[in-house]
């Protein structure tokens, strides 16, 4: 079984670049480049040289002993979220703008939802002279200001978009009509394992840095460069497939993943895609999708804006569907009671999104010499007004 992408870009029956014409030339260019780009000297020296010195990598692999006792088993949380920005995000900014650099682009695009992406992109422009357009849903930009003012200071242009619901599929078409209006001089950096091929697999590449330390501390931790089980939440698919990515056809070793399964799947607020998708063409790849009867878009809901996306992956979509990864859905309330509990128990104030992965740890039977390791994707700061104002809802229930 072989669960990379193939030379046409599918995972299975996944992927794909369905794209508009205008977009053929640039598309292809990367396709025909990006591999020959990341695997040459120069583009690696410069890559392993800024994620140690400017993004603080390796990240810790940090043996959790408190969680541990709880769950049964040896859980290591791989530590993400002591990045420069303060998540994974930055691994894949850094990397795509050096491919920019290289294909001789002068200008970058983004699209951001709750504005993480965004700033790693304004980031990483900040530190390369690079000008730099963040399209972002108008919804998104009242309610992610500080992410906002973030990116402004580092030289961004955030542009609100005013179409549909102003969210992040808004967003995202938004930065595709910029490039196909300038697809000559302009480099459109992804967020996550999506859009169209090459995409999904120049990001995952990029990511795999997560797994590739992995394998280094387990052996060194361990006396073996495997666990039992890894864990990551999922919401387009990047911290995932950069903690599995070289392990995938390692059968030693279970996947398990959370997606964000909002007030609960039948609830009519959910956004676990993998659960409630159906097959359809998202962002130019073909995945599952959250859609209606008639093929429209459903807006997805979950408490963290960063896993609200109504698409996933396509290497994630095909892991489900071959069965190679289990993907459980993470309520709301589960993820917000596994914030509480990392933070207790271990010190660590958690993102969000990661506390969906956390929040999966009760739904599992282990043995208690199961290594497993799971991949702590952000810190929590961006998310304390969420943290605050649940602690206060609950100190007024119990009073
Ligand atoms: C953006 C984000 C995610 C979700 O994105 P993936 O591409 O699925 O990894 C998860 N955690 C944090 C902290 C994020 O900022």
């Amino acid at each position: 079984m072989n669960y990379q992408v193939d030379e046409k870009g599918y995972y299975g029956r996944f992927g794909g670049a369905y794209i508009p014409e205008i977009l053929h030339k640039c598309v292809e260019d990367l396709q025909n480049n990006y591999l020959k780009v990341l695997e040459s000297d120069s583009f690696r020296m410069e890559y392993h040289g800024l994620l140690r010195d400017y993004v603080g990598r390796p990240s810790p692999l940090y043996f959790a002993e408190r969680l541990s006792g709880k769950y049964g088993c040896r859980i290591y949380l791989k530590r993400e979220d002591l990045n420069h920005t303060g998540a994974h995000k930055i691994n894949n900014t850094i990397g795509q703008i050096l491919v920019a650099r290289k294909m001789g682009k002068t200008r970058v695009i983004a699209e951001t939802g709750a504005g993480q992406h965004g700033v790693a992109t304004a980031t990483v422009c900040a530190l390369m002279n690079m000008p730099c357009v963040v399209y972002m849903g108008k919804t998104d930009v009242e309610r992610q200001q500080p992410n906002v003012e973030k990116m402004r200071m580092l030289g961004a242009t955030v542009v609100p978009v005013l179409s549909g619901n102003m969210t992040l599929k808004d967003a995202t078409n938004e930065a595709i009509r910029d490039w196909c209006s300038h697809p000559s001089d302009t480099f459109y950096i992804i967020g996550s394992t999506v859009g169209p091929h090459p995409y999904p697999d120049m990001v995952a590449r990029l990511q795999s840095v997560i797994s590739a330390e992995i394998k280094r501390q387990l052996e060194e931790r361990e006396g073996r460069d495997y666990p039992d089980y890894l864990m990551a939440c999922v919401g387009g698919g990047s911290n995932a497939a950069g903690t599995i990515y070289h392990y995938l056809n390692d059968g030693r070793v279970k996947i398990v993943l959370a997606e964000a399964g909002g007030e609960g799947l039948l609830s009519g607020r959910s956004a676990a895609t993998i659960h409630l998708g159906k097959e359809g063409v998202l962002h130019g790849a073909r995945t599952l999708v959250m859609q209606d009867e008639d093929g429209q878009i459903e807006e997805p809901y979950s408490i963290s804006a960063g896993l609200d996306y109504p698409g996933i992956g396509p290497m994630h979509a095909n892991l489900s569907e071959t069965k190679r990864a289990v993907i459980l859905p993470v309520n709301d309330d589960e993820a917000m009671s596994a914030v509480f509990e990392l933070t207790k128990l271990e010190g660590i104030i958690p993102a969000l999104e990661s506390a969906h992965v956390l929040g999966a740890l009760p739904k599992l039977d282990f043995d208690s010499r199961d290594v497993v390791v799971l991949t702590v994707s952000g810190r929590g700061d961006k998310d304390m007004e969420t943290y605050l104002r649940f602690m206060a809802d609950s100190n007024l229930k119990n009073e």
